[in-house]
């Protein structure tokens, strides 16, 4: 069974410009609950450790850069399907090749300040919501007790 949520960074280029209402209000419209938030600084061993997978690739330090070079918004969003739902709506990684309304199409200004990560399988979801949110940090839509 598909998973029920995915972990979105507002990232620094989005949150200097202003965008961290009009990105949730797309958020928001495109039906997703948000069970966790945080406006904070990544450090470099927070921001290298999230993109440790792309260690190796040319783009990672001027990354680690621009993740660490100002405030972003962390949170936890709720859909069924969440993981394939939320990427769809933020299209591709190079906004010249997003579709028309995605939040990358809107919002992004490069391929590197592409406005929001959206988790890419359940499984690093997960591991992304655990990295950022205790337990006690998470109200889940699917939780009676909370709403
Ligand atoms: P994210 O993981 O942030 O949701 P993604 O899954 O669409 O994005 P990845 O391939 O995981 O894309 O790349 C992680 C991030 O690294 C991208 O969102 C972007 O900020 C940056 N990036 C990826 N490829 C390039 C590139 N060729 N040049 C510059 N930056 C890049
Ligand atoms: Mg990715």
């Amino acid at each position: 069974m598909a998973g029920t949520k995915t972990l979105t960074i507002i990232k620094p280029g989005a949150v200097s410009h202003e965008y961290i209402g009009p990105i949730l209000n797309k958020i928001n419209e495109a039906g997703f609950h948000i069970s966790a938030m945080r406006l904070f600084m990544l450090n470099r061993q927070q921001a290298g450790n999230f993109y440790q997978v792309h260690a190796e690739k040319p783009f990672y330090n001027s990354l680690i850069e621009f993740m660490t070079s100002g405030p972003v918004v962390v949170a936890i969003l709720e859909k069924e399907n969440a993981v394939i739902e939320y990427r769809r709506r933020i299209g591709h990684t190079d906004p010249s090749k997003a579709e028309p309304g995605t939040i990358r199409k809107m919002f992004a200004e490069s391929m590197e300040r592409n406005a929001v990560h959206g988790s890419d399988s359940d499984e690093n979801a997960e591991i992304e919501c655990d990295f950022f949110f205790s337990k006690s940090e998470r109200f889940s839509i699917f939780d009676k007790h909370h709403f």
